[in-house]
C-alpha cells in the first residue's frame, strides 16, 4: 500500500492512498510512524508550491554567500548593487514567504544587452520544498512586465547546505535597464 500523508499549516490532514479500504486505526498507526514535517502550501496560476519556510532559512543562511557577491563581472555587481529595484515588489514578497533572502541567488546570468538598451539576465534561486502542481514545461510562467518566474525540481549547482533536502529550483528571466553606476556591459 503506498500512502502519502500532506500536512497543512492549518494542521488538517489530507489522505491520498492507492487502496480505498484504510482504516482509521491504520492510518493512526502510518501517521505516528514517519516523521512528518510540515509544510505550507503557495497557490500561483498554474502552479501549487509546497515549501518549509523555516528549513529554508536555516538552509540559506548556512550558505557563505551569493553567486553574484561572489563574481567580479560588471554585470553581476550590477545585479547585486541593484537588486532590490530590480525585482518586482510581488517577486519581493514570494520570495519572503518562501524565506529567500533578496541576497541569496544560486546563480544569476547575464545574457547581454538587448536591441531595447535593456539587459536580459537570468538566474535561480533554491528553497526546501516540492513543485506538487505545474513544472517548466507544463504551466505558464509568472510574470510581471518583463520579469518572469518559474519552478521546477531539478536543481542545479546543489550545495553542501542543501544536503539531503528537497530542493525546489525558482528560475527567473528578466529585461531590465542597467542602474547601478558601473560601466555598461554589452
Ligand atoms: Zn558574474
Amino acid at each position: 500500500m503506498r500512502l502519502s500523508v500532506r500536512v497543512r499549516c492549518c494542521r488538517v490532514l489530507s489522505f491520498r492512498c492507492g487502496s480505498p479500504a484504510v482504516s482509521a486505526t491504520e492510518l493512526v498507526w502510518t501517521v505516528s510512524t514517519l516523521v512528518v514535517k510540515s509544510m505550507d502550501q503557495i497557490e500561483l496560476p498554474g502552479w501549487r508550491i509546497e515549501y518549509d519556510r523555516s528549513a529554508t532559512v536555516a538552509m540559506l543562511a548556512r550558505m557563505p554567500t551569493s553567486g553574484p557577491d561572489s563574481c567580479h563581472c560588471a554585470p553581476c555587481k550590477n545585479w547585486a548593487a541593484t537588486r532590490r529595484n530590480i525585482l518586482p515588489v510581488e517577486f519581493q514578497a514570494l520570495l519572503e514567504e518562501l524565506g529567500i533572502p533578496l541576497d541569496r541567488e544560486i546563480e544569476i546570468i547575464h545574457f547581454g544587452r538587448l536591441e531595447s538598451g535593456q539587459h536580459f539576465y537570468g538566474g535561480w534561486y533554491h528553497f526546501v520544498g516540492h513543485v506538487l502542481e505545474g513544472e517548466q514545461e507544463l504551466a505558464p510562467h509568472l510574470r510581471v512586465d518583463s520579469f518572469a518566474w518559474f519552478f521546477h525540481a531539478k536543481p542545479a549547482l546543489l550545495t553542501d547546505a542543501s544536503a539531503g533536502l528537497p530542493i525546489v529550483q525558482l528560475e527567473i528571466e528578466a529585461e531590465i535597464p542597467w542602474l547601478s553606476n558601473l560601466p555598461e556591459a554589452s
